[in-house]
């Protein structure tokens, strides 16, 4: 990537952090979003700061192993997205949130793991597919980072237990499109609860993964 690409990258940045912390999704200073340039380093908003108010400078940049090149003290949580871009070398940007949705679908008794919602909608099975739940680790224990390297080339939607959600895809804009729609699953998901959804079938979970060329993980887990 050259120069005039980063700068494009911080950009684009500062602009997404801000519109996710508009929209209620990142409340105080929680939440931290990340890309990985063409040359393998990364760009990751800082610790301790809030993503309504990132400029384009006030960007951490590291190594492609993880080191600190420039900027400010890059976010503590960054273990979390090194694991994702580990294991899968398509993904290109990771977007975690602590949004109160995603975090309340965790604290039910009876979640299931590798698919935390059912399919509802045919935009959540095209843009964030199933979502596995991780179990809970205190932030920043490497625990989380090696649970999430375990599964996150299957998954491009994750979600810590007590904690938030975790979205990948090729680029920024993909992987906040995708963490709003699961914040939104998340919401209807919470709203059906017990009531009994009518889901989407195998039938048109399968039309769907064939027009827009989406894999789901483990079918199983979403049979009707
Ligand atoms: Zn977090």
């Amino acid at each position: 990537m050259t120069m005039t690409d980063e700068t494009k990258a911080r950009q684009e940045m500062s602009e997404f952090a801000r519109g996710l912390y508009n929209r209620g999704l990142a409340p105080g200073s929680s939440g931290n979003i990340s890309i990985r340039l063409a040359d393998g380093c990364f760009l990751v908003t800082p610790t301790e700061s809030s993503l309504g108010y990132i400029g384009p400078a006030d960007i951490a940049k590291l190594s492609a192993d993880g080191t600190h090149l420039s900027g400010p003290k890059a976010s503590k949580e960054v273990p979390l997205h090194l694991a994702a871009y580990e294991s899968d070398e398509n993904v290109g940007a990771v977007v975690h949130l602590h949004s109160s949705y995603c975090v309340a679908a965790t604290l039910l008794p009876d979640v299931n793991g590798s698919a935390v919602f059912p399919p509802l909608t045919p935009y959540q099975v095209m843009k964030v597919g199933q979502t596995a739940l991780i179990p809970y680790h205190r932030p920043g224990d490497a625990k989380v980072a090696d649970a999430i390297r375990d599964v996150a080339g299957h998954y491009r939607s994750l979600l810590l237990a007590h904690h938030g959600s975790v979205v990948t895809a090729r680029t920024l804009r993909e992987a906040v499109f995708a963490a709003e729609e699961l914040e939104e699953t998340a919401k209807l998901f919470l709203l059906t609860h017990r009531l009994s959804p009518i889901q989407l079938g195998d039938g048109q979970i399968a039309d769907l993964c064939t027009h827009f060329d989406c894999a789901i993980p483990d079918p199983s887990a979403w049979a009707s």
